[in-house]
């Protein structure tokens, strides 16, 4: 096959103590999917259907070592959001219940850094959340663990740090819909397909950082992440 440019290149992750990485096809992010980060947002947290909104592959960055992202252009409120990630081997769509896990392929920890200014003027407006969302090295993402080495975590301490002062601290029990009803119902809108990433939404406490904040991302069990603004 000819080309007429070169081919964009391949945005991967890390597998913890593994030699091959992992291919990122797309991004799906689920909004409000903590019922305290709900009510931060000015919502009501009643468990609606969840909700799901996206970033391309060029958002990723591996955070398996400490890393670096730039502050993005046309925002002064960059916001923190510290998520449970899982990343899909096996794709399928109008997945039951039941099988949900068995499409995992592993967990890791991310950040979905938001242009709050942006994304809240789009929400008011009616308008698409791409300009607040959808923006390159927006997805910092840790090492995957894989499920057949450490299951499939239904209860975890998740954190945020910035600059050493904990931000976000809340347990992945309290996701509204869980990891396995995520996927089932996700898969009824849109076909999955191995290499997609979803970053399961974040909890209470987000806030900004400005240039020069390190950020540090955990959830137990996972890899945590180290995550610099730069300038
Ligand atoms: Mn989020």
């Amino acid at each position: 096959m000819n080309l007429a440019l070169e081919a964009p290149p391949l945005h991967t992750l890390t597998i913890a103590d593994r030699d091959e990485r992992f291919p990122v096809n797309r991004v799906f992010c689920v909004g409000r999917n903590y019922a305290a980060h709900a009510r931060e947002m000015g919502k009501d947290p009643d468990r609606e259907p969840p909700f799901f909104f996206m970033k391309p592959a060029v958002a990723v960055v591996d955070a398996s070592n400490p890393v670096g992202v730039p502050y993005p252009p046309k925002t002064g409120n960059y916001h923190h959001e510290i998520e449970l990630v899982l990343a899909i081997a096996r794709g399928g769509r109008d997945i039951p219940l039941t099988q949900a896990l068995e499409h995992v392929y592993g967990y890791a920890v991310g950040l979905d850094m938001t242009r709050r200014d942006l994304q809240l003027e789009a929400r008011d407006k009616g308008r698409p959340w791409e300009f607040g969302k959808s923006f390159a090295c927006s997805a910092p993402i840790g090492a995957l663990r894989r499920a057949r080495d450490i299951g499939h975590p239904a209860s975890a301490a998740i954190m945020l740090s910035v600059n050493g002062q904990t931000r976000q601290s809340s347990d992945i029990a309290k996701l509204i819909w869980s990891v396995s009803e995520c996927v089932a119902y996700l898969s009824e809108y849109e076909s999955l397909e191995p290499g997609d990433i979803i970053m399961t939404g974040t909890p209470e406490g987000v806030g900004a950082v400005v240039t020069g904040d390190v950020m540090r991302g955990e959830v137990a069990g996972l890899d945590p992440i180290e995550v610099r603004v730069t300038g």
